[in-house]
């Protein structure tokens, strides 16, 4: 039995033993003794890495960071875990691109899931008569990867994110939300099959077919009920290029009558369709997006200037193949022929697929930016999904009343609908309870001293949800106590627990999203 000895001993005896001595207790000095391929690391700079994300207002150093050289290690890690009278938490952590610390294991031990990563090279490209053409994926790749070696074959997934620097464990672990969701639905319904390892240290192959209870806990699970180390993505065909509009609104009932409108066409429909807002503060071209050239952008501004300073834009996308190029143009006048916007507010572009699909910066180049921008930066986001009916309320009572007037609003604010029957009920993502519903995304950036301003921000507009008695339900969700996430599962709560006891007993699994354990 392991029981009376620390797990933090156990762990490094079990990793560490066959290849090197050690000391107790850990000391950075400890581990440079050892030979490679030691994978577990206690030095200042891996701990430091695995204290933050993207948010930058969340920090908790582990104990320990395992670099996995294979699937093995991280099983042996979770087993050793479950040996311990006390076990010790773990935390995947893809890219660390979640805003409140939950890839964060304080005191516990964060697999740094990119060790696994071979730039790619753990994607496979395959096509049967029964699933048609599709890419194993490990969950530790990034979706602009998976892009690259998709259109090798001239193939891509269907369902994106906007940004492809997220790993597929990652956003599989949320939903995966972007313009294609209302006719695919999000990433989680694009999954045929998944590999992986359990709170328990099983490592399961699932699909709806097959340990299904695990599949579908894992999908919008948020990392509680096992690693994500492979899944078998939907390809099809990939179109070549895209052809992208704005149009520009002052009416919030004719931008949101136009996306609902949008999103029901289904032959020759759009390939994605999203909106924002435009305020002083969120101007046409932000850090997401530099679509408008300067002098459309001045022409924006000052109609922004003669609308009480708020406009709301509808960005729509037709994909198509070099062979549909003499037909595209006139594809997209009809899309857009009987839509209400500003008249003359009409801006369009001719991208390639690729251009499209990684508009919003390179992951790669923000690392590089890391050391001296992002630690000046925090980002403290607010994403929301709030059901249809709720919207000319929401509008009035936050958009015009709250973000209209608020002077540091900063950031994207994006606002666009999903057609609900597009997301499986059975996985533990949860959306409101009507056939539409609203994303919000307030991505805001901020000084770390003026993060408060925005926390505050974001409890207002919670706060008018709650008073107008919104079903809202946060994406990315951050929430402080055990009633608010009973309260975000609603009807589903009983299911994700029962799911936890299942394949997480000891609650082991990402504490960083303080669902199971106290607050960190
Ligand atoms: P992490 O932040 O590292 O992890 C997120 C959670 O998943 C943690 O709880 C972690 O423990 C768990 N986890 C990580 N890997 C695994 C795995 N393999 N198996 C099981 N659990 C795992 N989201 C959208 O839906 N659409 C967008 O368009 C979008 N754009 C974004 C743009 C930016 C610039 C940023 C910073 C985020 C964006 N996101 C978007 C949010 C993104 O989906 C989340 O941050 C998500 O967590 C993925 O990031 P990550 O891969 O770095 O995961």
């Amino acid at each position: 039995s392991f029981s009376n000895i620390s797990p933090q001993f156990i762990l490094l005896l079990m990793i560490s033993f066959p290849i090197c001595s050690f000391s107790w207790p850990w000391t950075s000095s400890a581990l440079p003794s050892c030979d490679l391929p030691i994978r577990l690391r206690t030095d200042p700079d891996a701990v430091t890495a695995a204290s933050n994300d993207y948010g930058n207002l969340v920090h908790e150093a582990p104990a320990a960071v395992l670099y996995p050289s294979s699937i093995q290690e991280i099983v042996d890690l979770i087993k050793l875990s479950n040996n311990c009278s006390t076990p010790f938490t773990v935390a995947a952590r893809g890219r660390g691109h979640s805003v409140r610390g939950q890839a964060m294991a304080g005191g516990g031990v964060v697999v740094e899931m990119a060790a696994l990563s071979r730039n790619g090279g753990g994607i496979r490209v395959s096509w049967s008569p029964s699933l048609g053409y599709y890419a194993d994926v490990g969950g530790e790749e990034m979706w602009a990867d998976v892009l690259r070696v998709g259109l090798e074959h001239g193939l891509a997934p269907v369902s994106w994110t906007d940004y492809l620097y997220l790993t597929v464990g990652g956003t599989l672990s949320n939903a995966g939300i972007s313009g294609q969701s209302f006719r695919h639905g999000p990433q989680i319904s694009n999954v045929l099959e998944l590999d992986v390892i359990t709170g328990k240290g099983d490592f399961l192959t699932c699909s709806k077919d097959m340990n299904s209870d695990l599949f579908f806990a894992v999908l919008g699970g948020l990392g509680q009920f096992g690693i994500i180390t492979r899944a078998r993505i939907v390809l099809q065909k990939a179109p070549t290029r895209a052809k992208w509009v704005r149009l520009i609104y002052n009416d919030f009932t004719m931008f949101t009558r136009d996306q609902e409108h949008l999103i029901s066409t289904n032959i020759n429909g759009p390939n994605y369709v999203e909106g924002s807002l435009i305020t002083d503060q969120s101007p046409p071209n932000n850090w997401r997006s530099s679509f408008y050239s300067p002098s459309d952008q001045s022409k924006i501004l000052s109609l922004l200037r003669s609308k009480q300073g708020l406009l709301y834009s509808i960005e729509v996308v037709k994909y198509y193949h070099d062979t549909n190029i003499d037909t595209i143009d006139q594809e997209v006048k009809l899309l857009v022929k009987d839509l209400n916007f500003i008249p003359g507010f009409v801006f369009n572009k001719d991208v390639s697929l690729v251009d499209f699909l990684t508009r919003v910066g390179s992951g790669r180049d923000k690392e590089e930016e890391k050391s001296s921008d992002r630690e000046l930066e925090t980002h403290p986001w607010l994403n929301l999904f709030l059901p249809k009916s709720s919207i000319m309320d929401f509008n009035d009572a936050v958009f015009v009343n709250v973000i209209r007037r608020h002077n540091h609003t900063s950031g994207p604010i994006l606002f666009y609908p999903f057609n609900r029957q597009k997301w499986d009920d059975r996985m533990s993502a949860v959306t409101p309870d009507e056939d539409i519903f609203y994303t919000l995304g307030l991505l805001h950036t901020s000084r770390p001293h003026q993060s408060d301003v925005y926390d505050n921000l974001n409890s207002e507009i919670l706060d008018c949800c709650e008073k107008a008695d919104i079903d809202v339900k946060q994406y990315l969700p951050h929430y402080i106590s055990k009633e608010d996430w009973m309260k975000h599962f609603g009807p589903k709560w009983d299911t994700f627990q029962e799911r936890k006891t299942k394949f997480d007993p000891r609650m082991i699994l990402s504490p960083g999203q303080r669902i199971f354990t106290s607050v960190m």
